[in-house]
C-alpha cells in the first residue's frame, strides 16, 4: 500500500454529522451512508428518502458537484470538490454512467448476454475472447485467489447460486449435502486461465463458470476515478455499493473521513472512522445478505474449501489500498479466511485490514499493523 500523502490526514471524531445514507438496490447488499464529510459504508435503508435531496444530481453545493444512481445492483455516488470549471455536468454525468453500464455488461451475472454469463453458457475449454476489463479482472482474481490459497474463488459460481446468492433466485433453507458437494466439485479456481493479448479465457473443465461479483464493483469505482483524474479532479469521493476512493479533501477541506459501520443491519451504527486520502477501501460483511436457518446465519460469502457460507465470528473485514479492486477482492477473501488465517495473511502481505468480530453482545476490533500504522502516520 502507497500511502501518498495519507500522514497529513488526521482521525477526527464524529462532529454533528448530517446523515445522508443512501440504499442499495440490491437486495441487502452493503450500503453506503453518506455523510458531511464522514462516510458510512453498510448502512441502514431507513433514513435513504429523507436524504436523498441534499445532495441533487449535479447541483454544485460549496463548490461540490455530485452525481448519483443505480448500476451493478447497487447505488453508487460521486462527489467531487474541485470540478473544472469549463466542463459540463452532463457530459461528465453521462461518461460515468456509461463506465458502469460497459462494466456492468461486460461482467454482470445478472445479464444473459454479458461477457460473463456468455463465457458460463459455453460448454468447451477452447479460448474465449474477451473485453481488457474482464481479462484484467480476471488476472487481479487469479493473483488474490493465489495469495489466499483459494479463499477468494470466482468460480464458486455454482455454490453461490445453490445458496441462493444469485441470480438464479434466493432461498430461506441450506441445500442438501449432496447438492452442495456436486456444485463443489464444479469449481476451483486452478481450472481458470487468462491471458492478456489477444484477450481472452480458458475453461479447462467445461463446466466451469464464473462470477466477478466480489471485485467488479472495486474495478468500476477504479475506472470511474481514472476518468476524474482524466479529467484533472484531484479532491473527490467515488463510491459504488459500500467500494470507495478517497482523493484529496471533502467539502469542508478536510481529508475524507469514512465511517465503518457496526456489522448489525438492524441498528447500524459507526464503529470506526477512518481518514481517507488517496487511497481506496472496500468492506465485506456477513451482515446484509444472509438467510437464517434454525437460529444460523447463512450469508453471501461461500468458503470455497467447504462448500458453504463462512461460519466463524468475523462479520466484517474492511481493506485499504491504492487499487480499490484489490481492496475488494482481499475483503472477501479476508471474510472467508476468518479471524485467525485472515489476521495472518494480513500480516504476512501487509494489508491494510480492518477486522470486525461478532462476540456474544459485542464487537471486537483489530486492526493489521500496516493499517495501524497508516493511523498513526495520519495522526
Ligand atoms: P459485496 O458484493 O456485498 O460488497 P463481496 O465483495 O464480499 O461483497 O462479494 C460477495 C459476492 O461475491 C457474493 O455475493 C458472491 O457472488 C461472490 N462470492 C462469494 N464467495 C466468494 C468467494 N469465496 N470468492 C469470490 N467470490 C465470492
Ligand atoms: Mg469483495
Amino acid at each position: 500500500m502507497q500511502r501518498g500523502e495519507a500522514n497529513q490526514t488526521k482521525l477526527q471524531s464524529l462532529r454533528y454529522p448530517v446523515a445522508c445514507p443512501r440504499i442499495s438496490r440490491r437486495t441487502q447488499s452493503p450500503v453506503m451512508h453518506r455523510w458531511t464529510g464522514v462516510f458510512v459504508p453498510k448502512g441502514s435503508f431507513l433514513f435513504a428518502a429523507a436524504c436523498c435531496t441534499l445532495l441533487a444530481c449535479g447541483a454544485p453545493k460549496n463548490g461540490l458537484v455530485s452525481f448519483s444512481g443505480s448500476a451493478m445492483g447497487t447505488v453508487w455516488t460521486v462527489q467531487i470538490t474541485d470540478l473544472r470549471r469549463d466542463l459540463s455536468h452532463g457530459a461528465l454525468e453521462r461518461r460515468i454512467i456509461a463506465t458502469l453500464d460497459e462494466v456492468d455488461q461486460a461482467m454482470s451475472t445478472y445479464k444473459e448476454d454479458s461477457e460473463v454469463m456468455k463465457f458460463n453458457r459455453q460448454i468447451s475449454t477452447d479460448w474465449f475472447p474477451i473485453s481488457p476489463p474482464v481479462a484484467a479482472v480476471l488476472r487481479e482474481a487469479l493473483v488474490i485467489s493465489q495469495l489466499s490459497n483459494g479463499a477468494f474463488d470466482i468460480t464458486v459460481s455454482p455454490l453461490v447460486n445453490l445458496w441462493g446468492f444469485g441470480p438464479t433466485g434466493a432461498r430461506t433453507q441450506r441445500p442438501p449435502t449432496a447438492e452442495i458437494r456436486s456444485a463443489r466439485a464444479q469449481t476451483g479456481y486452478e481450472n481458470l486461465e487468462v491471458r492478456l493479448s489477444p484477450p481472452a479465457m480458458r475453461k479447462k473443465v467445461a463446466k466451469l463458470s464464473i462470477d466477478l461479483s466480489a471485485i467488479a464493483k472495486g474495478y468500476a469505482v477504479d475506472r470511474i476515478s481514472a476518468l476524474l483524474d482524466e479529467n484533472g479532479s484531484k479532491n473527490y469521493l467515488v463510491e459504488i455499493g459500500g467500494e470507495l476512493r478517497a482523493m484529496g479533501n471533502n467539502p469542508q477541506d478536510e481529508p475524507w473521513r469514512i465511517g465503518v459501520e457496526r456489522p448489525d443491519a438492524d441498528s447500524p451504527q459507526i464503529e470506526q472512522i477512518l481518514p481517507l486520502r488517496n487511497l481506496g477501501m472496500a468492506t465485506s460483511g456477513d451482515y446484509r445478505n444472509f438467510f437464517e436457518e434454525d437460529g444460523k446465519r447463512y450469508s453471501h460469502t461461500i468458503d470455497p474449501n467447504t462448500g458453504e457460507p463462512v461460519t466463524h465470528s468475523l462479520a466484517s473485514v474492511s481493506v485499504l489500498a491504492d487499487s480499490v479492486m484489490r481492496a475488494d477482492g482481499l475483503a472477501t477473501a479476508l471474510l472467508v479466511l476468518g479471524p485467525r488465517a485472515g489476521a495472518e495473511l494480513a500480516e504476512r502481505e501487509e494489508i491494510a485490514a480492518l477486522f470486525i468480530e461478532r462476540k456474544a453482545d459485542t464487537y471486537k476490533l483489530t486492526m493489521s499493523s500496516t493499517l495501524q500504522q497508516y493511523l498513526g502516520d495520519a495522526d
